[in-house]
């Protein structure tokens, strides 16, 4: 009887214990917080290869009290960074154009991308890295000497492929273009495009548009395009007005060869509502249908064909070159 009783409660126990084991395993892979899970991932900092929640740089860090630095995003799919040769590029223009040198080669700086897919085990998502002109012994404005520049980078998972708003379309508000002069350099002086997207965000947008003298220059972290009645592309030329997407470039190429006409100019909010089709681009959304602008319908509303269609060449070409 007694030793009955001793199996049963030891059985009860053994139940209770294993429940409560699936309940901890299905909460820590379901329910604990995104932002828990990202601080178990690894990053780089100067070097070495840590857990994200101890990757830390110096309060005086260049990048942190002057926005004195430089990032760029690029996209993996399936374990493979795209048009990353692309990202490298306007990365080395954009720290030349700061006068700041690169701590590693761009060669270097691959491989640290590619073993942070690795380590992270990163199927599909993207890689940040960031690189800041140090941190000095105090808050001194002009360039410091002999500061050995910070590089920071670390990963996030996205299903750029598969996101529910490839199918919906989005939608933008439009906010004034409250940022300096040299667009065109990838600076992480972000505030303007922090307070544009926390509009869009609180507008149940998603993106802004920013506008300057009238015209669209670019979404707050993306390239604007409209497809015009007459089926013409039409986005903004580079200048120092925006930054030169990369996938901006890429899908101006990808429609240029197969006859699709290209203007790039500026285009107004009017021009934009009376179009055929909107769509942004970026490493992190690829090609994405814009389906109202300020609450106002783009066409019918909804992802056009050729915004679809460019958005499937794009997703070809990331997969046939990626690396
Ligand atoms: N424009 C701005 C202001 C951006 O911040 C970004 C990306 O972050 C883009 C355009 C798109 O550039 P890319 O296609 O290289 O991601």
């Amino acid at each position: 009887m007694t030793s009955d009783l001793c199996t049963g409660y030891r059985e009860f126990r053994f139940q209770f214990v294993d429940q409560a084991l699936r309940i901890c395993v299905y909460m820590r892979r379901n329910c604990l917080p995104d932002r828990r899970n990202r601080l178990d991932q690894i990053a780089y900092v100067n070097g070495s290869f840590v857990p994200l929640s101890e990757a830390k740089v110096s309060v005086l860090d260049r990048g942190f009290l002057f926005a004195d630095g430089i990032y760029e995003v690029a996209a993996v799919l399936d374990g493979k960074l795209i048009d990353n040769a692309s990202h490298l590029a306007r990365l080395e223009r954009s720290v030349g154009e700061i006068a700041l040198a690169l701590p590693e080669t761009t060669a270097r700086i691959q491989e640290i991308q590619r073993e942070l897919v690795a380590r992270n085990n990163l199927v599909n998502g993207m890689v940040y890295l960031e690189v800041t002109r140090g941190a000095d012994a105090g808050r001194d404005f002009a360039f410091p000497k002999g500061v050995k520049p910070t590089l920071v980078m670390f990963t996030s998972v996205k299903d750029i492929v598969n996101a529910p708003s490839a199918k919906t379309g989005i939608a933008v508000i439009t906010v004034p273009d409250l940022r300096w002069e040299r667009r065109d350099i990838k600076s992480v002086a972000l505030l303007a495009q922090v307070l544009a997207k926390q509009a869009a965000a609180e507008a149940g947008a998603g993106e802004a548009w920013m506008i300057e003298d009238g015209k669209v220059t670019e979404g707050g972290s993306s390239s604007a395009f409209i497809l015009t009645q007459d089926d013409v592309l039409v986005t903004r030329q580079n200048s120092s007005a925006i930054l030169p997407g990369c996938t901006r470039k890429a899908v101006v190429a990808l429609a240029q060869e197969r006859q699709l006409r290209v203007e790039e100019r500026p285009f107004t909010v009017e021009e934009a509502l009376k179009a055929k089709e909107a769509f942004i681009t970026s490493a992190t959304v690829f090609v994405q249908a814009v389906v109202s602008i300020d609450g106002k319908a783009v066409a019918n509303g909804k992802p056009g064909p050729m915004t679809d269609r460019l958005r499937e060449i794009y997703v070809d070409f990331a997969r046939a070159t990626a690396q």
